[in-house]
């Protein structure tokens, strides 16, 4: 299976009046042609800023990420510009992405007309037609404005934006965090038919498990800037190995009453301490209820426990 996206040892600190944020500090993975990693953990925990700097959003401050074998951060000119069609994103909040001076049909079209697709007005405005029912909406939407829709039709016009340039590869920034439970379901269903019908890869970033799980291949769990563990999808849920795994799981509703009486609940406590000034040693230990002194102390590194399944934990 050929590799979409490679992220090697990526840091992006931020400089803050507080200090030196360390938002994303040393993450490696890689993501298959095809994939969709889901990217999990609570706010603040630098999953965004890690799936920005990804695609080129943001710059780096450490660490090399490969798209099909390019450095994403020294793209010039027209591998730059190749670039920025094949790798589109989806926002959380697409009220505050999506222009709201501009109508439906100038906002899908806008990326097309930036890559010179379609370049006859009318072809265009058809496309955009066929954009609008592949995302479940019609070509009456058109000529609306982005404050006439719904949370959901609006996060289907960012799809149908994102699509208009027949990306590879689409960051999926937490987009179905701000959208009602109801909701949520149709749009990961949305990207999941997207998905098959057009062979699309995905980074689809998440603050809850029970999201992603539908969705993802195979999921990141990440702790103050730090990814804790990563493995399948139904490997992460059938034996998580992480503490911080499997406090975040506990906290997910499990619908039968039976499974819920064997689970032992690990409650989470105190705050994520701040990444300005991340604890030493194992950045959760001020939370994790097995710590011991060595996790103080020691960092510990993400290793293989079983076949693609990796953790960092000294006790795991
Ligand atoms: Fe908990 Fe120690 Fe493992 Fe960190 S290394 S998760 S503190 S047991």
């Amino acid at each position: 299976n050929e590799t979409a996206l490679e992220v090697k040892d990526l840091k992006k600190y931020f400089r803050t009046a507080g200090g030196l944020l360390k938002a994303v500090d040393g993450v490696s993975f890689t993501i298959r042609r095809g994939e969709t990693l889901g990217l999990v953990g609570e706010s603040g925990c630098g999953k965004t800023t890690c799936g920005r700097t990804c695609v080129g959003l943001y710059n780096k401050t450490g660490g090399q990420v490969l798209y099909r074998g390019k450095d994403v951060h020294s793209l010039r000119g027209k591998e730059r510009k190749a670039f920025t069609k094949q790798v589109q994103t989806i926002f959380q909040d697409p009220y505050a992405s999506l222009d709201p001076r501009l109508r439906v049909e100038e906002i899908v079209a806008e990326g097309m007309r930036n890559h010179g697709i379609c370049p006859s007005a009318k072809e265009r405005r058809e496309r955009v037609y066929q954009l609008l029912e592949l995302v479940g909406l019609s070509k009456e939407h058109a000529g609306r404005y982005i404050h006439e829709f719904s949370g959901g039709q609006r996060q289907r016009i960012g799809i149908a934006r994102a699509l208009a340039v027949d990306p590879e590869f689409v960051l999926c920034d937490e987009p179905i965090s701000a959208l009602d439970v109801s909701i949520q379901a149709q749009i990961v269903n949305l990207l999941v038919r997207l998905q098959e019908e057009r062979g699309l890869t995905y980074l689809f970033i998440a603050h809850d498990l029970s999201m992603v799980k539908h969705i993802s291949d195979r999921v990141a769990v990440m702790y103050l800037g730090t990814i804790v563990e990563i493995t399948t999808s139904s490997e992460l849920y059938a034996h998580p190995a992480h503490p911080y795994t499997r406090a975040l799981l506990s906290a997910i509703p499990i619908p039968n009453p039976r499974v819920e009486e064997q689970r032992v609940r690990t409650v989470l406590e105190g705050e994520v301490p701040s990444p300005i000034d991340p604890p030493p040693g194992c950045r959760f230990h001020s939370r994790c209820p097995y710590a011991t002194d060595r996790c103080a102390q020691e960092a510990p590194v993400l290793r293989e426990i079983a076949p693609g399944h990796s953790v960092a934990c000294h006790i795991v």
